[in-house]
């Protein structure tokens, strides 16, 4: 490790780039563009699909996708051993918002290290991945259950926020080598509002002058490496489309939080983020792998009937749904349907019937190249993003994902959420990364922990994948 380097993630939990870029532009962001935006800059950028808080912010701190870290969403089903059980088999259904929380810990797929691994004296403050954190290395855990439970209901955020800003000032003063800080007021009051709202926009100012408590505190003296990232967007619902209550006007027997128990059902909703769920048939029968799209609809899985996936298409709201075929994964739209197909580094796209993707004509490109391709397309790095969730075996048969201004829960969303995020649409993948040396983009964020780790020379494991872009940062 680098002498004297430090390594710092500050994460706006749901901050919009251009709602930071405005606010920026206004002077309402004075610590953070003293502090970041003038020695350094930032960059277009991409989180993963599903665009959920917590299952994206293990990209941030393992360089490696949700379906690579085998955390697909923020409520899933392991069709493995899910046996229909309520109380037995409840281990294997999941969703990371209730008791299950710490789960996310041992979910993650064995061998995947995170940055709290890899910088012996790291540090987490409000964050709800805290694996290998020991005593004394993990800040505001206490604070971001009491406040972060009562302000879900109550919007008030801000008691939160300057706890995580105190626990900051106060980590700072010990030098480890990282810190990651998480502020979640920004999504937190988002949800009950517009992007655009102004308390909305007071949450942004008040998180500037937590940097600027910060900055008093020391906190950009030195050789430091500091971050401002986002998770994802978020972006106003007046539309709520709740799938599993669909399936169950089909006939259909359906799974769903929060009960997680229902007599022989035939289908599973997991709603990630609210603007995505995953789509499990036959939960109840264990299975080695999911069901493709040719084996539903040839009308092969039991109750299931074979035109379920135009049916769910079809649905107000539904803009896609995913699922998987012997050599690729299937993209259905209102329109028609296109295939994705990836071989080593490259991923080709075949609208056959339609272009889904809004992508153009059929072509093979680099993973790389995808991604500045799609940076400004309706649907932000969608080749490399719904190729990467179907590694892991704990995703849907189906993956269903929201259009603008819709989410895919309705019938126990409490409070209602008027904002939302999870899906796959731009201003909930393009995300803020921002830092204080120039970054050249555009970046991903698992980019992020390669590039930590490459500016405190410490060793990049393998087979992670984030990459540092070419003159990402100047050292
Ligand atoms: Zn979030």
């Amino acid at each position: 490790m680098t002498a004297d380097r430090r390594a710092v993630l500050l994460l706006l939990d749901g901050a919009r780039p251009d709602v930071f870029a405005h606010l920026a532009q206004a002077g309402d962001l004075p610590n953070i563009s003293r502090h970041l935006l003038e020695p350094g800059g930032w960059a277009p950028a991409t989180t993963v699909f599903p665009s959920t808080t917590g299952v994206a912010y293990l990209p941030l701190l393992t360089g490696c996708y949700p379906g690579t870290c085998d955390v697909p969403g923020i409520r899933w089903v392991d069709v493995t051993r899910y046996g229909g059980r309520w109380w037995r088999d409840r281990a294997h259904v999941r969703s990371y918002c209730g008791y299950q929380g710490g789960l996310l810990n041992a979910d993650l797929r064995p061998g995947i290290a995170s940055l709290f691994d890899l910088v012996p004296d790291a540090v987490g403050i409000c964050t709800p991945f805290n694996r290998r954190l020991g005593p004394g290395r993990e800040l505001a855990g206490g604070a971001r259950k009491l406040w972060g439970g009562l302000a879900h209901y109550t919007a008030g955020y801000g008691v939160l926020e300057r706890a995580v800003g105190r626990a900051l000032c106060r980590a700072v003063a010990g030098r480890p080598g990282f810190i990651f800080a998480v502020f979640p007021g920004v999504d937190g009051v988002t949800h009950f509002h517009d992007p655009w709202h102004p308390d909305v926009l007071d949450t942004y100012r008040g998180f500037d002058a937590i940097i600027g408590q910060y900055a008093q505190a020391g906190g950009f003296d030195g050789d430091h490496l500091t971050f401002l990232v986002s998770d994802h967007g978020l972006s106003r619902m007046d539309r709520h489309t709740d799938v599993a209550l669909e399936l169950e006007a089909m006939g259909l027997p359906t799974l769903r939080h929060p009960v997680v128990w229902r007599r022989d059902p035939v289908a599973a909703v997991m709603v990630s983020g609210n603007a995505s769920c995953q789509v499990y048939l036959r939960p109840g029968v264990t299975r080695p792998a999911r069901h493709d799209v040719a084996e539903i609809e040839a009308g092969a899985v039991p109750g299931i009937p074979g035109d379920l996936i135009d049916r769910l298409v079809a649905l107000p709201g539904v803009a896609l749904v995913v699922g998987t075929d012997h050599d690729g994964v299937t993209v259905a739209g209102r329109e028609g349907r296109a295939t994705l197909r990836g071989e080593g580094d490259t991923i080709a796209y075949l609208p056959d019937v339609a272009d889904v993707l809004g992508l153009g004509d059929a072509a093979t490109r680099a993973d790389r190249e995808w991604l500045a391709h799609t940076l400004d397309a309706p649907y932000p790095d969608a080749p490399t993003q719904l190729t990467q969730l179907f590694r892991s075996g704990r995703t849907g048969d189906l993956v269903v994902i929201a259009e603008p201004g819709a989410d895919l829960r309705s019938d126990w969303e409490v409070p209602e959420h008027r904002s939302g995020h999870g899906s796959l649409i731009a201003d909930h993948m393009r995300c803020l990364a921002a830092a204080n040396v120039p970054l050249q983009g555009p970046v991903r964020t698992v980019d992020v922990f390669p590039l930590i780790l490459d500016w405190l020379g410490l060793e990049i494991p393998a087979g992670i994948d984030g990459v540092v872009p070419a003159v990402a940062v100047r050292a």
